[in-house]
C-alpha cells in the first residue's frame, strides 16, 4: 500500500484537499485497516468534481490499485466491476465481449463510482443518469466490514444508497445493468438560433438518441450534436440544413479554437457506442483543467423559459463562461439523483477558472434558474448556500437517516455532507 502525506489535488486544480494522509491500498484487508483505524475517512476517484464533495480532514483513500474486477454476466446482462475502474477501461472491455452501457457522459476519463455517487449522466430524452444502470453495490462500511446493497434484495434502501456522496462508505465493486453492443453516428448543426432552441427544445432534444447543444450565450445561436443509435434510428442525418443551422463541414470541439482531434469522430461516422457517446476520446485529456463547471437540472418543461431567461442576461455571465451545454435526462427513482423523480433538462456552464470572477454571475444565474425548480450537480461549483441545495432534493432527510443507520459513527461524513445535514429540519 502506498500512504503519502503529500496534499492531493483535484483534476481542476481548484481543490487542495484537507486530509493529512492519502492511502492506495492495494487489497481489501489493506483497505479494512486503514477505515477501521481512521477517524474520518474518504474515497477519491479520479477527482473530476470541482468541489469538496470528495474532501475529508482524516484519510483519503484512492480504490483503483484494489485488484482490478470485470466480470460480465452475458446471461443476466449485468457487469460487475471493481470501485476505482474508469468508463474508458471499461466500455472497450464490454464492447469487445458483444455488451454495452445504455450511456456516457462527455468524457470517459471519469471513475465509474465518482460518477455514480454524485448523480453524473449523459444526454438522451430517454436517457437515465449514469447512477440508474447500477443495481448492486459493494461497500466496506465504518467498522471495516462488507456490506452489499442490492436493487432486488433491498428495493427499500437501495434507492437512497446509489448517489451517495461518499457518505455511506468505500465502494469497491459495482453492479451495472448492460444492453447489447451498438453502433452511434454523430453529427454536428452549428447556427441553430437561440430562439430556436427556446421555442423548439421538445424537438431538439428528440432528435437524436443522445441530443448536446452547445452555446457561448452571447453569439446567440447553438451548436447542436446530435447522436443516433443505429440498431434504433435511420444512420442519416435530417438534412443539410436543419432548424436554421447547416450541417458542419469538419470537426468540431465544443470550445472555440480548441483543437477538434479530441473530439469523438463526427461526420456520420458509424462507431461503437463507446466511442461516439462521449464528446472526448479517452487517449487524450479534453483539457488541462483549466475551467470550472455548475450544472443545474431543472424539470424538462422549463428548458423554454429557462433558454429564454438565460438569452436575456447573457451579457451579465459570458464574459466569464468558455462554454454551456444543454442536455436531457430522464427521470430516476434515485433519493439524491439530480433528476430523481421528473424527467430533466440539464444545463451546464464550462467557466474561466478564476471562481472569485464566477460565483458573482454564477449566482445571478442560480437566482432566475432555482425558482424554476433547479436542482445543483453534487460535483460542481455552486454559488447555493447548503441550506438552499438541501431544499432542492426532497429526500435528502430520508438519505440522512440512511447515512446514520450504515455509519453510524458518521466516519464518512464530510464538511460537504456535514453542511447539508446540518441545513435539514
Ligand atoms: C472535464 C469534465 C467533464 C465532465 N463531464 C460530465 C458530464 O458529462 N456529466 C456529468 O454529469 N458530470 C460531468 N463531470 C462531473 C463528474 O462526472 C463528476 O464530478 C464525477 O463525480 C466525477 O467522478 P470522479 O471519480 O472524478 O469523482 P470524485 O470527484 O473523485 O468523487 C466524487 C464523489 O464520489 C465519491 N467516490 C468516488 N469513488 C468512490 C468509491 N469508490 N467509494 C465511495 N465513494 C466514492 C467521492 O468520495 C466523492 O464524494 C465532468 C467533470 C469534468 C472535470
Amino acid at each position: 500500500m502506498q500512504t503519502t502525506g503529500a496534499r492531493a489535488r483535484n483534476w481542476a486544480g481548484n481543490i487542495t484537499f484537507g486530509a493529512a494522509r492519502l492511502h492506495r491500498p492495494t487489497s481489501l484487508d489493506e483497505l479494512r485497516r486503514v477505515v477501521a483505524g481512521a477517524e474520518r475517512a474518504h474515497v477519491l476517484g479520479s477527482g473530476h468534481s470541482f468541489n469538496r464533495v470528495a474532501d475529508t480532514t482524516g484519510d483519503l483513500l484512492r480504490v483503483d490499485g484494489l485488484p482490478r474486477r470485470v466480470e460480465i454476466d452475458a446471461e443476466r446482462r449485468q457487469v460487475t466491476l471493481s470501485g476505482g475502474l474508469r468508463y474508458a477501461e471499461l466500455a472497450a472491455e464490454l464492447h469487445a465481449a458483444g455488451f454495452a452501457l445504455a450511456n456516457l457522459a462527455s468524457l470517459p476519463h471519469i471513475s465509474v463510482a465518482g460518477s455514480v455517487a454524485t448523480g453524473t449522466h449523459g444526454s438522451g430524452n430517454a436517457q437515465r443518469s449514469l447512477a440508474a444502470a447500477v443495481t448492486a453495490l459493494e461497500f466496506v462500511g465504518g467498522d471495516g466490514e462488507s456490506f452489499t446493497l442490492s436493487r432486488a434484495a433491498d428495493p427499500e434502501r437501495f434507492p437512497g444508497a446509489v448517489v451517495h456522496l461518499g457518505a455511506l462508505g468505500v465502494v469497491t465493486a459495482l453492479t451495472l445493468e448492460l444492453e447489447p453492443a451498438f453502433e452511434v453516428a454523430q453529427w454536428v448543426y452549428p447556427g441553430v438560433p437561440l430562439a430556436t432552441v427556446a421555442a423548439r427544445h421538445p424537438e431538439i432534444s428528440a432528435g437524436a438518441y443522445s441530443v448536446s447543444v452547445f452555446t457561448d450565450w452571447h453569439s446567440d445561436t447553438a451548436t447542436v450534436w446530435l447522436k443516433r443509435r443505429l440498431d434504433r434510428e435511420p444512420a442519416e442525418h435530417p438534412g443539410e440544413r436543419w432548424l436554421g443551422g447547416a450541417l458542419a463541414a469538419g470537426p468540431w470541439h465544443p470550445i472555440p479554437g480548441m483543437p477538434a482531434t479530441f473530439c469523438t469522430e463526427q461526420g456520420g461516422v458509424p462507431g461503437p457506442w463507446h466511442e461516439r457517446l462521449p464528446h472526448f476520446r479517452p487517449e487524450f485529456t479534453p483539457s488541462r483543467g483549466e475551467e470550472l463547471q455548475s450544472e443545474l437540472f431543472l424539470p424538462r418543461a422549463a428548458a423554454g423559459e429557462a433558454v429564454t431567461l438565460l438569452r436575456a442576461m447573457a451579457a451579465e455571465f459570458a464574459g466569464v463562461l468558455q462554454v454551456a451545454e444543454i442536455r436531457t435526462v430522464a427521470a430516476d427513482d434515485l433519493w439524491l439523483s439530480p433528476a430523481a423523480g421528473r424527467d430533466s433538462v440539464a444545463l451546464h456552464f464550462t467557466w474561466v477558472k478564476d471562481l472569485a470572477r464566477v460565483l458573482p454571475v454564477l449566482g445571478a444565474v442560480e437566482d432566475r434558474l432555482l425558482p424554476l425548480g433547479a436542482r445543483p450537480h453534487w460535483g460542481k461549483v455552486t454559488a447555493a448556500a447548503p441550506a438552499t441545495v438541501a431544499g432542492c432534493y426532497p429526500r435528502l432527510a430520508e438519505f440522512r437517516r440512511l447515512a446514520e443507520s450504515l455509519d453510524p459513527a458518521g466516519r464518512f461524513r464530510n464538511a460537504f455532507v456535514d453542511d447539508l445535514f446540518a441545513a435539514l429540519p
